[in-house]
């Protein structure tokens, strides 16, 4: 089949990304987003190499890195002296930027490319086997492919796929943003700081323009009762979880106007990740836990992965299969460390803390050089060879 029109419903990282790369082929996208605007709430997201260096070959780094922040390297302190426990060094192709920022530089770059974004247009159905989808503008319209980049709570992912739903993880995520005159005086405070706490851990770092600070504190909850994933949260409710806390960051903590609270979610990775006509992208694919800060990186691997192998590969079928191979295989290992990290980061036990420490100071660097140095670029052409 000769792809000519994609259709993809939802205009986040993994709709926008995938957007971009289709367009860059000569094919017709129509995206389209049930929210009447793409600019999401104000917070941080970290880009590593192995999703800045796919950017770059598509030609959108320069845009989005213009916007971020290189912190060009981590500190991870504890939770009470904010000593250095470890320190890691990160180059320009490490970015933080504010997540308003990035959508926007890859809606701009997608219109650029003469993309259609269609907002106020929730995809009520899909017909996977003719690749008809009907919008809530009461339009149908046949697509050659069709990416469903609808994230976490995908419905199309449970009408089509597998009957997984998302599961609370027990950890609940405060999020929120102040100024860099804020941060807390320790030495490599610009950098990206990472504070490990009794059974929770802190995050912070600049996002790159108006000297904007983003923040992440992450503690365990044995429930999350609440209808939506995401909620405005109360500040003082923060501080007292923060009790004898560095107070420098606690100071910085009270110095932002707005928090919101995130309940954790995940979900396994469907048996395949296509079916017919239809292939799932992002959050919608393998939502993750945020302790590697890899799933906006992994929605633009499998941006970049797809729609290479969609050019590489005459057959259709065969390029999904290809995909369905090496995404399912890279995001189910993100995903699994993800789920480590995330014991290791809230360990509360004080016999084990010390062990944990040593453990950071020695192998973290080598753990985290390992996910960031995933080369797609390298990796397709051998894969291909391979079959
Ligand atoms: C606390 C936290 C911190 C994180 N930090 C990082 C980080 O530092 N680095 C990193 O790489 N990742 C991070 N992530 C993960 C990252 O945010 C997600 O993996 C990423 O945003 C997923 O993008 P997506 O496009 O797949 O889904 P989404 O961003 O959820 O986009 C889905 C879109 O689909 C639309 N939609 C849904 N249904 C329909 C429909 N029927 N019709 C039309 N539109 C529809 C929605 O409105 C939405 O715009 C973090 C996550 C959390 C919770």
């Amino acid at each position: 089949m000769v792809l000519r029109r994609v259709a993809i419903i939802g205009a986040g990282i993994s709709g926008l990304t995938a957007g971009c790369a289709f367009k860059q082929k000569g094919i017709t996208v129509d995206i389209f987003e049930r929210s009447g605007s793409i600019y999401e709430f104000g917070a941080g997201i970290t880009l590593s190499r192995n999703a800045t260096l796919l950017l770059g070959e598509l030609g959108l780094f320069d845009s989005i890195s213009a916007r971020g922040f290189s912190p060009m390297g981590s500190f991870i302190r504890d939770y009470k002296s904010a000593k250095v426990i470890s320190s890691i060094n990160l180059d320009e192709n490490f970015i933080t930027i504010d997540r308003r920022d990035l959508v926007q530089q890859l809606a701009n770059s997608f219109q650029e490319l003469g993309g259609n974004i269609f907002l106020n247009n929730k995809i009520e159905s899909i017909d996977p086997s003719k690749g008809i989808l009907n919008s809530s503008a009461n339009n149908e319209m046949e697509y050659d492919l069709i990416l469903i980049c609808d994230g976490i709570n995908s419905s199309f992912r449970s009408r089509f796929f597998d009957q997984y739903t998302p599961r609370f993880t027990g950890f609940v995520a405060w999020r929120g943003m102040t100024t860099v005159n804020k941060l807390p005086q320790h030495e490599g405070s610009l950098k990206a700081n990472v504070y490990y706490g009794p059974g929770a851990h802190f995050v912070h770092y600049p996002t790159g323009l108006d000297n904007k600070v983003n923040f992440i504190a992450i503690e365990r909850s044995k429930i999350w009762s609440e209808e939506s994933w995401k909620i405005e949260g109360d500040k003082s409710d923060l501080i007292k979880s923060l009790e004898g806390w560095d107070q420098e960051l606690v100071s910085m903590v009270e110095s932002t106007d707005k928090l919101y609270k995130w309940g954790i979610f995940e979900r396994p990775l469907p048996r395949r990740l296509f079916s017919k006509k239809c292939v799932l992208l992002g959050d919608a694919a393998h939502p993750m836990v945020p302790f590697l800060g890899q799933g906006g990186c992994m929605a633009i691997e499998d941006a970049y992965c797809l729609s290479s192998l969609m050019f590489k590969i005459e057959d259709t079928y065969e390029a999904l299969v290809m995909y369905d191979k090496l995404r399912n295989r890279r995001s189910k290992w993100i995903q699994r460390r993800s789920r480590l990290q995330g014991m290791f980061n809230h360990i509360s036990n004080p016999f084990l803390v010390p062990i944990r420490n040593l453990i950071v100071k020695f192998s973290m660097r080598r753990s985290v050089e390992r996910i960031h140095s995933y080369d797609l670029i390298s990796e397709l052409p051998l894969e291909l060879d391979h079959g």
